[in-house]
């Protein structure tokens, strides 16, 4: 929680809230009754090999020449609501406009298309970048394991008000205690650590 009280929430929350706002609800809300951590993309990461790891710490992977790399960042921003570690984060040297650009970077197990719940947990990372460093972030990077692949993702004016919606109906959700309606895809729920809380899918 920050000052005012609101809750500061996990970057990796944004997962959580695309898939289904109700899990956050039971998150914050029900906290004791959370079963058993989010399905997660295990299995992959027998595929994290050395070479792997070399390869996405290396600038050439993102198409830069020079630039500093720091990995597993810590950042936090009460007045964002959110905190986080990501994985790496790229500092060029200064561009045209005399500042460095600071980009994020976040590994993903996942062999699927990097979806939008990806891309709002990228884009969260970078305000928090913005913000403890205040530097121009405008893009970052999701790097798929499997593929050993580098995507980048623009931070446009679509995708942030997206992020600020969601950000803003997660504080809703908590704040009021409020129930979200179940999600529409009911498939969702069948691999759902919560289903037999919510009575009203079954
Ligand atoms: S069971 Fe369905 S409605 Fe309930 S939290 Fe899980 S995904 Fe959401």
């Amino acid at each position: 929680m920050n000052s005012n009280n609101a809750p500061v929430f996990r970057v990796v929350d944004l997962k959580q809230y695309i898939y289904c706002p109700r899990l956050i609800y039971y998150y914050y809300c029900l906290p004791k009754i959370r079963p058993v951590t989010y399905k997660m993309e295990a299995g992959l990461e027998a595929q994290d090999d050395e070479e792997s790891r070399a390869a996405r710490r290396s600038l050439r992977t993102y198409g830069l020449k020079c630039g500093t790399i720091e990995t597993n960042v810590y950042l936090e921003s009460p007045s964002l609501g959110l905190r986080g570690i990501v994985d790496l984060v790229i500092t060029t040297n200064e561009t045209s406009d005399g500042q460095p650009e600071v980009i994020p970077v976040d590994y993903k197990l996942s062999n699927r298309q990097m979806g939008l719940h990806f891309k709002l947990q990228l884009l969260a990372y970078g305000l928090l970048l913005h913000e403890v460093r205040k530097l121009p972030v405008n893009r970052g990077f999701l790097y798929a394991i499997p593929r050993r692949k580098a995507g980048e993702v623009l931070f446009t004016p679509a995708l942030r008000n997206k992020l600020a919606q969601a950000l803003r109906q997660m504080q809703d959700i908590v704040s009021r205690e409020n129930m979200p309606n179940p999600v529409k895809k009911r498939q969702k729920c069948e691999v759902c650590e919560f289903r037999r809380f919510c009575n009203d899918v079954i």
